[in-house]
């Protein structure tokens, strides 16, 4: 295969479902990314193992090329073989496996949500490590993401090190809780994995299920380093109520565990260098974010007759944890106080799609609310370029993306205090914080109650004082959420454990 450069740095391997721009559904695909491109920066080398999607943007992928080597695999007793492809991706090299197994694991026009899903992903992951081992590579840090990629710590540790892929500390990263990778105990076998010394509470045995296996746990349990994607989650799924019931296990190893928070890709979402808006713009010049709302109105068709109406901007996927009901009642609450909103989002879950299909036909050629129900990133882009305000009403968010990325963009944020939301967003009016931080709204009840007062407050501020306004825009902008400094948290992490692990095997 491939052989690695030598680098005065760490050797990072990522093993992801996801990368942004290429192959992204929500914020993991950015972290990779953007956590990679930092740490390249740094003078790390870092490389990606993701799989070959059909569905993948292929035209961000630069020299795509097929690797003339066979990867054979093991899965449910037997060697598969996969197709390994190179190519580079925002400068990063990246591994795409291509599994030639006859269930066509990754031709299925989407990322998630195929009904064997566990297997794909289990497939998967055995087959990113097979490729480290085959092609030599000696990493320093093997990272995995969510549970998709989960199984890349218990397979490196009672498989792949004893085969003599030994170099590397595992980091898990959780983006989310909520997803955890269940199933039947039995399904484990496919890749390898020895059910019966794995399915213990110990180990990767469900902590509601005695029957199950809960890849999430696997990999807190079998990892060196443990982190989620903010300081705030990381003590919320250390309780009964937000461990999605993983607290227990988080508590038990939680000397590994710690909450980083995520950075934006500040190369990618810069309103002074964006090729999707209308006009370009900065902090010092706002003119052009005014250009852009006028332009996003007369695009979606928007009342332009008042410069001044205040636009609200959402763009999410439109899951439960992202307390749909609040933002339904947020576009109702904006027109009531004389704003205009604007909604991209799309569902993976049926009647919330339905739901919001109704409330997008009911507005169809309103002049002040317009809802768009699809995946689009230049189009959300835009929206946050033209928007003022920017809801984000969660019910549990681990970091979230889009309020930094508003912020870049001069929009302000009004979100639900919880996870990294709490983290990131601190409000205008809380005299507990120290002014220079105070940069937005934020409410605690997940409520109408709650949703109101912090817009009202948002409304009343733009109305009344522009000129406190347009300083708060100002000083959203220069807010710096870049990854430089969580990424520096990450290479402390992974130096500390690779110091920690050379110094044990000097010892014995
Ligand atoms: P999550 O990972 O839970 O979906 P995040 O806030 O961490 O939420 O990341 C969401 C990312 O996906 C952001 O970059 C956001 O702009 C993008 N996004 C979400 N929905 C859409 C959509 N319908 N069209 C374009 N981009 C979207």
């Amino acid at each position: 295969l491939t052989s690695s450069q030598t680098s005065p740095g760490l050797h990072v391997v990522h093993i992801a479902a996801e990368m942004a721009p290429v192959a992204k559904v929500g914020g993991l695909g950015d972290v990779v990314a953007g956590l990679g491109k930092a740490l390249q920066k740094k003078g790390h080398l870092v490389e990606i193992v993701i799989p070959k999607y059909d569905c993948m943007q292929y035209d961000f992928v630069r020299d795509l090329r097929a690797l003339d080597v066979v990867l054979e695999s093991y899965f449910d007793g037997r060697l598969f073989k996969s197709k390994v492809w190179v190519g580079t991706v925002e400068g990063l090299p990246v591994y795409f496996i291509e599994p030639l197994h006859p269930d066509r694991f990754f031709w299925r026009g989407q990322f998630y949500g195929e009904r064997d899903d566990f297997k794909r992903f289990s497939f998967f992951s055995r087959a990113a490590l097979e490729l480290l081992l085959q092609s030599g590579k000696k990493p320093d840090i093997i990272h995995c993401h969510d549970w998709q990629t989960a199984f890349v710590a218990p397979l490196y540790w009672d498989l792949y090190a004893p085969k003599g892929l030994n170099s590397a500390r595992i980091c898990f990263t959780c983006h989310n809780f909520e997803y955890q990778g269940t199933a039947p105990a039995s399904e484990l076998g496919s890749c390898g994995l020895d059910v019966n010394q794995l399915n213990r509470p110990d180990r990767m045995q469900d902590n509601s299920s005695h029957d199950r296996i809960n890849a999430v746990k696997g990999a807190v349990v079998f990892s060196n380093i443990v982190t989620t994607v903010s300081p705030t989650y990381a003590q919320e799924v250390r309780t009964a109520e937000g461990g999605h019931g993983l607290h227990s296990t988080l508590n038990f190893h939680s000397k590994k565990f710690i909450g980083i928070l995520n950075g934006i890709d500040a190369d990618a979402w810069n309103p002074a260098t964006d090729v999707h808006l209308k006009v370009q713009y900065n902090a010092n010049d706002l003119q052009g974010k005014a250009e852009n709302k006028e332009d996003i109105r007369r695009n979606l068709g928007l009342s332009s007759a008042d410069v001044r109406r205040p636009l609200v901007g959402c763009i999410t996927r439109l899951v439960p944890q992202k307390g749909v009901h609040l933002i339904r009642h947020a576009i109702y609450r904006t027109l009531e106080l004389g704003g205009q909103f604007v909604l991209l989002g799309s569902s993976p879950v049926h009647h919330i799609q339905r739901e919001f299909e109704g409330i997008a036909n009911h507005f169809e050629n309103h002049d002040h609310i317009r809802l768009i129900l699809k995946y689009d990133d230049s189009l959300s882009h835009s929206i946050f370029a033209a928007s003022d305000m920017f809801i984000i009403p969660s019910i549990f968010e681990p970091c979230g993306l889009t309020q930094m990325i508003a912020m870049r963009y001069g929009s302000i944020p009004i979100v639900r205090k919880t996870g990294g939301l709490n983290d990131s967003v601190f409000d205008v009016d809380d005299d507990t914080i120290p002014v220079q931080f105070r940069n937005g709204y934020s409410f605690l009840s997940a409520d109408e109650r709650g949703v109101n007062g912090a817009l009202e407050r948002a409304f009343d501020l733009y109305t009344r004082k522009p000129d406190s306004w347009q300083q708060l825009v100002e000083k959203v902008m220069n807010m710096d959420f870049s990854w430089d400094s969580s990424a520096s948290q990450y290479e402390e992490l992974y130096s500390k454990s690779v110091a920690r692990a050379r110094a044990a095997a000097r010892t014995q």
